[in-house]
């Protein structure tokens, strides 16, 4: 088979010919149909991961069909169709995993970092991290919500958004796109918190009600002006003085979740979030029963990314242009 393969940090990546791996106990062997490419698999290469195992077969965001099962594996059936995300597997015993919050175990592996991933034709997943899809659901386009929608859709819950709230969100690129989508089909009133004046016609498309160009306004102002302040601000913009800038456009009681950030310390003013009761949470992707729920709530509303379908190939080149910050859609490698 064809694979993609990270060979150490600063290193492209380079094409190989592999065997097909054979799945052992409690694991499924895929054939893969897509793989959306992540920032995090840039992030790899630039050597954000000190845990990473190289070589390794980046790519987490995986359709595809169940080609083989190992023993033990039950549940699924070959030619299922399926997903694998983020989180490769976990110990499966301690109290988060036993509580269906695999997501915070310890001893978690990530694929396409400590695991092999989906840049390749085939991948070995285990058994109960890989979830079934939804029957409808385009399995290029339904790549990226193994990751970015599951990020966005779980940041969304996890901070309360529900009918009737004031959603503000952060950057509408991967993740950002499918908070707004995702907000406005639970029943939220949302705003899009962009740089510049540009993104106002897009995050109106994806239903925002109303957008802020931060380089030119106040975002926490605008967000005050708008509906009296948000009851939730999902940062999906990977910068930490986005998330501090509109920290007062929150509602009293209100909460802002970081998704996107980056590697400087975060500064938030303590004064109005005691006097407000304001809370600042983070949240990773999520757990296989969150990624249930999103790939389900996507399929009813029929929530897909945009997506720009590349073959293998052309993967190392279109890493390479997301990082020199080029946009164009997000990229999926598409497997004949
Ligand atoms: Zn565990
Ligand atoms: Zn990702």
């Amino acid at each position: 088979m064809r694979a993609a393969l990270a060979t150490g940090v600063g290193a492209p990546l380079s094409l190989v010919e592999r065997d097909i791996p054979e799945p052992g106990p409690g694991e499924v062997l895929v054939k893969i149909t897509a793989c959306g490419l992540c920032f995090t698999d840039l992030n790899l290469l630039r050597g954000h991961y000190p845990f990473a195992r190289f070589p390794i077969v980046p790519g987490h965001e995986i359709t595809g069909t169940v080609a083989a099962l190992g023993g033990g594996v039950t549940g699924l059936s070959v030619g299922d169709a399926v997903g694998a995300q983020f989180l490769y597997g976990s110990c499966g015993h301690c109290d988060y995993c036993v509580s269906g919050d695999q997501i915070l175990c310890r001893a978690k592996r990530i694929t396409g970092i400590t695991d092999d991933g989906g840049y390749a034709e085939y991948g070995l997943f285990k058994g109960g991290y890989v979830t079934p899809l939804p029957a409808g659901l385009d399995p290029v386009a339904a790549a990226p919500l193994m990751c970015a929608g599951l990020t966005a859709f779980n940041g969304l819950r996890r901070a309360g958004a529900t009918a009737g709230s004031r959603v503000a969100v952060i950057g509408a690129g991967g993740i950002g796109a499918l908070a707004v989508r995702y907000a406005v089909a639970m029943g939220a009133r949302v705003a899009v918190i962009g740089r510049s004046a540009k993104g106002e016609a897009y995050a109106k498309e994806l239903g925002a009600e109303t957008y802020v160009a931060s380089r030119e306004t106040d975002p926490a102002a605008a967000l005050r002006a708008w509906a009296d302040g948000a009851d939730v601000i999902v940062n999906a913009a990977p910068s930490n003085e986005a998330a501090s800038a509109a920290l007062t456009g929150l509602a009293p009681d209100g909460t802002m979740v970081l998704c996107g950030y980056d590697t400087t310390p975060l500064i938030l003013r303590a004064q109005p979030m005691v006097l407000n009761r304001l809370r600042v949470m983070a949240s990773p992707s999520g757990s296989p029963h969150d990624l249930r729920d999103t790939l389900a709530f996507s399929a009813r509303h029929r929530i897909l990314p945009e997506v720009t379908p590349i073959g293998l190939d052309r993967a190392p080149a279109a890493l390479d242009a997301m990082g020199g910050g080029s946009g164009g859609g997000r990229r999926v490698i598409a497997f004949a």
